[in-house]
């Protein structure tokens, strides 16, 4: 059983609970934004037939293939072991007609930017059967806000490139934390989200973080 000054210390918190509940109406937030998006192109996880790598890089080189009136166009991936070249089919047959011209010639002339817009379609991925590391090759741009009254920040994470991030690994990088803080922060109720702080997410989403412990918390 707790003692009368136990319960007493219970009750008193229950209170300042209900302080607590009214000065969150009042409470300070303020929005931001963060743009996530790519720095370089990702590795392509493929394994070499010729040596014992795994990994592929492209450095944005097409090859584009007429047959008559129809188009074949790839992505070359180099092996980083031997320097095998893999063919990543983008384009299969379509007529030459049905392909905007300025796109053909940003094949023709080897466009990076096409070429990682097109890594970060996970159905070019599927379709050649190979898995993208993106590891070290996006970054994390902040709207600069005057956040010092905020009592929380409404964050809003938008992804210019559907690039598969661990949220964990994300949301350490943009709050300069380490992972094992981020999921203390979760724990605790200070970092919360309608969308699934676990697992891998390359789509938009938003969460806010209470910057710092409530009150009672610190008592
Ligand atoms: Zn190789």
């Amino acid at each position: 059983m707790p003692s009368a000054e136990s319960r007493f210390r219970t009750a008193t918190s229950q209170q300042i609970g209900t302080h607590l509940v009214v000065s969150n109406e009042i409470e300070q937030r303020v929005a931001t934004q963060w743009l996530v998006y790519a720095t370089g192109l990702p590795r392509i996880l493929r394994r070499c037939l010729r040596c014992t790598s795994a990994t592929y890089c492209a450095d944005g080189t097409f090859r584009v293939n007429a047959n008559g009136k129809l188009l074949d166009v790839w992505l070359l991936a180099r092996c980083a072991g031997c320097g095998k070249t893999a063919n990543l089919t983008v384009l299969e047959r379509v007529h030459v007609h049905a392909i905007d011209p300025s796109l053909l010639t940003r094949f023709h002339d080897n466009d990076l930017e096409l070429t990682a817009k097109l890594l970060a379609d996970p159905a070019l991925a599927r379709r050649n059967g190979v898995t993208l590391d993106w590891d070290g090759a996006w970054a994390v741009q902040k709207t600069t806000t005057e956040a010092s009254e905020a009592d929380v920040i409404d964050i809003s994470v938008r992804f210019v490139r559907r690039i598969p991030i661990k949220v964990t690994t994300l949301l350490s990088v943009g709050l300069d934390v380490s992972r094992s803080e981020v999921r203390r922060l979760v724990a605790d109720g200070r970092l919360w989200s309608a969308h699934r702080l676990t697992g891998t997410s390359s789509g938009d989403f938003s969460f806010a973080l209470r910057r710092h412990a409530e009150k009672h918390r610190e008592d």
